[in-house]
Parts: C-alpha cells; sequence; structure tokens
C-alpha cells in the first residue's frame, strides 16, 4: 500500500469572495507502514488535505494515487478505498450513536457486508487494540469518559481492517494525561498491526515522540519533511511559523548553550535521558 499525493491544490469556494486556498501544490507520499505525522497551525490545511485521502473532497488540480492509481481514474473503486484509508475526524466521539459500545464498533464490519459472528469478533478485536476495558462493551457510548469514548471511536475504524489509519487531532480536548494514553495507544496500534497511521496535529509535543517521520504544513502548502530529527533541527524557523518545537528539544539546546556537550538534536524524553547520562557519565538508573 502507499498514497502519492501529486501537485494537490484545494481552493474553497472558488469564484466567490468566499474563495480561500486551502491547498497549494502538495506532494509527498505515504508509504506502506508508516507512523507519520502531519503538523500545522490552525487553518494550515491538515483537516482538508486528509478528507483528500479517502475522496471525500475532490482536489482543485493535482492527484492522489493509491498503489500507483489515480483515485479519479474511471473504475477506481472509492469503496474500497474507504475500506483501506481509515479517517478517523476530529471529535469522533460525536459519531457514536448506537445503544452499546460493541454495536457501535460493529456498525462498520456491518456496512462492509460481513456476517453479524464476523463483526463481532472483528469489534473485539478492535477493541482490544484501542485498549477499551471489556466491562464497558454493554454500556451505552454516551456514558463513557471523553478518552474512551474517543478509544471506541478509533476501534470503530480499525474495525474495518484499514491499511492506513488516519487520526486528525486525536488529543484535541483531552488532558494532558488523556493525550498520553491516546497516543500510547496509537503506538501500540501501529507496533501490532501493519497499518501506516497518519497523525495530525498541532502540536508538535505530540507527535515528535511518537512518530518517524513528520510532514510540516504552513499555509496550505509543505514546509518541510523529514525525521523528528531534521524537523527540530529547524526549530528557530518552525518558532516564527508559530509552531514550537517539543519541550526537551529547548532543554538540550540550553544545556549545550550551558556548556553540556550534548547533542541537541534530540526529540523524545527516552534520547535525552540516554545522553545527558552519557555525557554525565552515569548509568540510567530508568
Ligand atoms: P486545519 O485542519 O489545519 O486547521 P483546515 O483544512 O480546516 O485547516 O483549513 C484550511 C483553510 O481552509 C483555512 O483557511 C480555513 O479557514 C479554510 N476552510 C476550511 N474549511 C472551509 C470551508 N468549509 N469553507 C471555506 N473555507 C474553509
Ligand atoms: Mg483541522
Amino acid at each position: 500500500m502507499s498514497i502519492e499525493i501529486r501537485n494537490l491544490n484545494y481552493t474553497y469556494g472558488a469564484g466567490t469572495c468566499f474563495e480561500a486556498h486551502a491547498l497549494q501544490n502538495i506532494s509527498f507520499t505515504i508509504p506502506d507502514g508508516q507512523f507519520m505525522g502531519i503538523i500545522g497551525h490552525t487553518g494550515s490545511g491538515k483537516s482538508t488535505l486528509i478528507q483528500h485521502l479517502n475522496g471525500l473532497i475532490r482536489p482543485s488540480s493535482g492527484d492522489i494515487l493509491y498503489n500507483g492509481v489515480s483515485i479519479y481514474s474511471e473504475n477506481f473503486s472509492m469503496r474500497e478505498l474507504r475500506q483501506n484509508v481509515g479517517l478517523v475526524f476530529q471529535y469522533p466521539e460525536h459519531q457514536l450513536f448506537e445503544e452499546s459500545v460493541l454495536k457501535d464498533v460493529c456498525f462498520g464490519p456491518k456496512n462492509q457486508g460481513l456476517t453479524a459472528e464476523e463483526c463481532e469478533e472483528r469489534a473485539r478485536e478492535a477493541l482490544i487494540l484501542s485498549g477499551v476495558p471489556q466491562e464497558l462493551y454493554d454500556s451505552s457510548p454516551f456514558e463513557l469518559s471523553g478518552g474512551q469514548k474517543r478509544r471506541v471511536a478509533i476501534a470503530g475504524v480499525i474495525a474495518m481492517h484499514p491499511k492506513v489509519l488516519v487520526l486528525d487531532e486525536p488529543t484535541a480536548g483531552l488532558d494532558p494525561s488523556g493525550r498520553d494514553e491516546i497516543l500510547g495507544q496509537i503506538r501500540e496500534l501501529h507496533r501490532k498491526t501493519e497499518m501506516a497511521v497518519v497523525l495530525v496535529s498541532h502540536s508538535m509535543e505530540d507527535v515528535a515522540e511518537y512518530v518517524e517521520r513528520i510532514v510540516v504544513l504552513n499555509d496550505g502548502a509543505v514546509y518541510c519533511d523529514g525525521t523528528p530529527r531534521e524537523v527540530f533541527r529547524q526549530y528557530k524557523a518552525l518558532e516564527e511559523l508559530g509552531l514550537a518545537a517539543p519541550q526537551v528539544t529547548y532543554i538540550m539546546h540550553a544545556l549545550k548553550d550551558c556548556g553540556l556537550p550534548v547533542d541537541p538534536d534530540i526529540t523524545t524524553m527516552e534520547e535525552a535521558t540516554d545522553e545527558i547520562c552519557r555525557v554525565m557519565g552515569v548509568e540510567d538508573a530508568s
């Protein structure tokens, strides 16, 4: 599986006084199995971009290739594409509606035409992968906490066995512990399945710790694309775009400025701990 985005442009309200060029000449590829982040401040075009990935929005110009085939070509099956590219919208808990958690997660596989047993099997597997405790399966989704609702919504998408899971701001509105839990769960999901995961966020802090690669969007265009290390090396330029680097980047640069010979281009707490221990000549006790 790969998704190639080629010279994508999208304009809202073209030809009206509300015209907004939301995406400008976007090109990049999402390879099979990658865990990547799409970062940009509010209004940079993230949500518009990802709605193209499963054909919900048609570009003003440009193309999207799924496994090398244009998704706009004549015989291309959008239905199949939507099964393979699972989109979890922002605040997905607003779309829960069934009377029980288990039924809600069965909804997607049911639409795929699977039997009742197959649906339940898929739903149970997805709920486990999403970290929803079994005692909640018969509860109403509306009785759950914010974090649990979100896990159920994610389970509803992964029950369809997509090859790519796209999550639009999955931590929006969660407190810091809810945020860490959901991101940790998404990392586990990626480890345990073959899925490519696209994590969309306006927070560097969210993605730095988790993803293999980051595409930074600014004003509807790709500003940079690389590993977290490559991207955060430009943290001063990113600040000018209103995107702060993760706290750990600032700490490492401050230590270097104080004369500690650390490698400042570090993006996760784990690497920072190792690096500080290394230059201090002590064993990491954790
Ligand atoms: P993000 O998800 O990064 O916050 P969006 O994709 O929602 O960004 O928005 C990108 C740009 O498109 C913004 O300037 C926004 O105001 C504009 N936009 C988004 N949705 C619409 C819409 N339905 N109609 C008109 N303009 C829109
Ligand atoms: Mg958005």
